[in-house]
């Protein structure tokens, strides 16, 4: 398979070139050549697969004869060693809980595939890749357990001191071995720019090779769009054939952008609902058809906190710029706060579920879809839940007004000693800090 940017298409690339590259040269985002896809008899049989099997299946497709079938088998149940549930609130409304990984949150879906991926291309040219990535919380923590462990591999984190929430702190801070997290003495906007010089220095770039780990990586687009798949084969067998819609909270639309890519691929999905918090430019544009990101502004699904969200190229391409046809599948809608703390009491007392702030927000936008089309008020629909509301646990005891117990595994990485190395905002202290990893 070949990659194209989404800027040109003069710049085709392996899947391993563009992995290993994040984002094209000419600042392009890479998308499949051509979207592979599943003809009625291999969906057919793909039904009653488990969830690897089909990550399998579509990764297959993707990766052609880059990597030996073998050991992509394997790198896949390394990724997927813990459960996609899908909880079934009423007769048609489902939750595909992608929050069991080791993170809690679902970018252990991509950052796991990613980190496969890279140390895989990594060992195939005996090199050591130094993963350099920038983080305000919640992305960092997937690379720093993806990559965890990963030969041929080593990450480094920079955060701002004092501006992640503890336990975010906790989760970038405690992977150990080759990871290493770098406090930083400023903000996340520091964090960035030091980040970017190391990027542009040439002198350290010849001693080491450095690669992101940002959302925009095909790598860890592609693997999100199994989700999707093997909850959609299901879901239509089950209701006859009736295809599934997806509800998808959004901040900076790759998570979406995998489901468009998952529908294409000829998996059996009706329609999506993109969810936004206040940051809305992706919901104004559906409607009015123009694009004006906007300043980000907080709200309590931090984590959709996107004024100008990275993954909108991608989705434009893949709807050849035609917002008409893009708001053929995908309705947006945009929850308030108090919305959200609102849901997550209302979807207790109906259901007996907790939802964190995220998945509260695309239950929300699901209900309003559903008054608005009449017509689709009994489809099969699923809400990706994307994270595990003990993460959350402020708009818990704000909506519940109780606390709820925190899973084994997040306590593990709470009790966990930090290890952290304190630098200033200032390049000297980074490339300092660089020049002495032996390379
Ligand atoms: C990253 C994240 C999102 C947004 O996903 P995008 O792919 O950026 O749209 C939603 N919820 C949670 C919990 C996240 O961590």
């Amino acid at each position: 398979m070949i990659f194209y940017s989404t800027n040109t298409s003069s710049t085709p690339a392996t899947l391993k070139k563009a992995t290993l590259e994040g984002l094209a040269p000419d600042g392009g985002l890479y998308v499949p050549s051509e979207i592979p896809s599943f003809s009625p008899e291999e969906l057919e049989l793909l039904q009653d697969a488990p969830f690897t099997d089909i990550a399998f299946a579509i990764a297959k497709k993707y990766t052609g004869g880059e990597i030996p079938h073998e050991r992509l088998s394997s790198l896949i149940d390394e990724c997927f060693n813990f459960k996609t549930p899908l909880v079934e609130l009423d007769d048609t409304t489902f939750v595909e809980e992608l929050f069991q990984g080791p993170t809690l949150a679902f970018k252990d879906y991509g950052a796991r595939f990613l980190a496969r991926m890279t140390g895989y291309f990594a060992e195939e040219d005996d090199r050591l890749i130094t993963i350099l990535v920038a983080t305000s919380g919640d992305t960092g923590s997937a690379v720093a357990y993806g990559f965890q462990g990963i030969p041929n591999t080593r990450v480094v984190l920079l955060y701002p001191s004092g501006k992640v929430s503890r336990l975010q702190e906790q989760q970038l801070t405690t992977a150990g071995g080759n990871v290493t997290a770098l406090e930083v003495n400023g903000d996340f906007d520091d964090c960035q720019r030091l980040v970017k010089q190391a990027f542009m220095d040439a002198g350290l770039r010849s001693k080491l090779t450095l690669t992101s780990a940002n959302s925009i990586n095909i790598s860890r687009l592609i693997p999100q769009s199994f989700y999707y798949a093997w909850a959609s084969v299901r879901l239509s067998s089950r209701f006859d054939g009736r295809k599934p819609v997806f509800c998808v909270p959004s901040g900076n639309y790759g998570n979406l952008t995998a489901g468009v890519l998952a529908r294409k691929m000829g998996f059996p999905i009706s329609h999506f609902i993109a969810a936004s918090n206040a940051n809305d430019s992706v919901t104004r544009y559906l409607e009015e058809g123009r694009y004006e990101p906007r300043p980000t502004v907080r709200t309590l699904s931090t984590a959709m906190d996107v004024g100008n969200p990275s993954n909108f190229a991608r989705l434009l391409y893949m709807f050849r710029n035609d917002f008409r046809s893009m708001g053929r599948e995908i309705s947006g809608y945009s929850v308030s706060d108090p919305e959200t703390i609102e849901t997550i009491r209302e979807v207790y007392d109906r259901f007996g579920y907790i939802m964190d702030p995220h998945t509260a927000v695309g239950f929300r936008a699901l209900e309003t879809w559903r008054q608005e089309t009449p017509d689709h008020a009994d489809s099969p629909s699923v809400v990706l839940s994307t994270a595990h509301p003990a993460k959350f646990l402020e708009s818990i005891r704000e909506a519940l007004g109780r606390d709820i117990s925190v899973p084994d595994r997040l306590q593990t990485v709470l009790d966990k000693q930090k290890i952290s190395v304190r630098i200033n905002a200032d390049y000297h202290d980074l490339s300092d800090f660089l020049s002495k990893l032996d390379s």
